[in-house]
């Protein structure tokens, strides 16, 4: 991890700087470490920490885990055969195919400490990892480049400086370094919402499949709801339950905690 010690002026130089260390900017940060690349990644928050997440990989998501260097056989790992779709009162299981390069099976992990270990990889591949600092807005040359980021770091917010010639924007669905530079969210891509919760339950959690149900009903106009259902096992007592919607102007506001009770009951 990287440590101020020693800075004085609170400017700090890479080649590469990774804005957000979830998923995608740690496996960017740790391939271009890998390949040689001075890469400082920074990350708003601590970690471990929790993320709203069905927990659930597929196939082409283990052969990256695989390519970045994981142990995918140590504890906290759970394999599934593929999924398990349920609609109208009927169900049909879909098992991750055998093709190529990808594994034959998926797997699940709490996002608790799912974000920690690639971190921790890109960490161990040499990249720079910065916790507790929150990209503020990008340093631009006079040609409008993005030459860097400007940060506060810490609990006391103190304000930094990161410089490199290429900044990834990995900071999630805020996308807010991207918005900074001038990118616009395109109106016309729905946008989706989602409710997640953890239970218990011997009887599902080493389900090898994972379980989507598509008939969603929205709790207030019982009208079909664009979206599904979800259970996913986790092997060690508890299933990741939850819901993701894409509601249209029909429906108006949807309350989904609603109608995930709905649906659960
Ligand atoms: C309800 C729900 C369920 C999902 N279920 C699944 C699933 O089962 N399987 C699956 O594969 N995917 C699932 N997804 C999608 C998955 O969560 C995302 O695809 C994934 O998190 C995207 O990774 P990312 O690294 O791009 O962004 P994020 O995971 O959002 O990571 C962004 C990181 O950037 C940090 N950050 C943000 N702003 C700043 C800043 N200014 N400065 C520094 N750091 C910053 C954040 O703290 C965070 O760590 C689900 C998503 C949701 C919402």
């Amino acid at each position: 991890m990287e440590s101020d010690e020693g800075v004085g002026n609170g400017d700090h130089q890479a080649q590469v700087i990774v804005v957000g260390a979830g998923p995608a900017g740690s496996a960017a940060a740790l391939h271009l470490a890998r390949a040689g690349v001075d890469v400082l990644l920074l990350e708003k928050g601590t970690f471990p920490r929790d993320k709203v997440c069905g927990d659930g990989l597929t196939p082409r998501g283990v052969q990256q885990l695989v390519r970045m260097g994981v142990d995918i056989d140590a504890p906290g790992w759970m394999r599934t055969k593929g999924m398990r779709w349920v609609c109208g009162g009927r169900q049909v299981h879909i098992d991750w195919p055998r093709s190529g390069s990808h594994p034959d099976f998926g797997l699940t992990r709490s996002r608790h400490d799912f974000d920690d270990i690639l971190a921790r990889h890109a960490v161990a591949a040499g990249a720079r990892l910065c916790l507790e600092t929150r990209a503020t807005g990008p340093l631009t040359d006079r040609a409008g480049r993005i030459v860097g980021v400007s940060a506060v770091s810490g609990a006391d917010k103190q304000p930094r400086t990161y410089r490199a010639p290429v900044v990834i924007a990995a900071d999630g669905a805020s996308a807010r370094t991207a918005l900074a530079m001038g990118l616009e969210r395109d109106r016309g891509k729905p946008m989706a919402t989602a409710a997640r919760r953890y239970y218990r339950s011997e009887a599902r959690t080493s389900d090898p499949y994972l379980e989507l149900w598509a008939d969603l009903r929205c709790s207030r106009t019982g009208r079909d709801l664009p979206g599904y259902g979800w259970i996913f096992p986790l092997g060690d007592g508890r299933v990741n339950v939850g819901l993701g919607a894409l509601p249209h102007r029909g429906h108006g506001t949807v309350d989904l905690r609603a109608t995930m009770d709905r649906w659960m009951a």
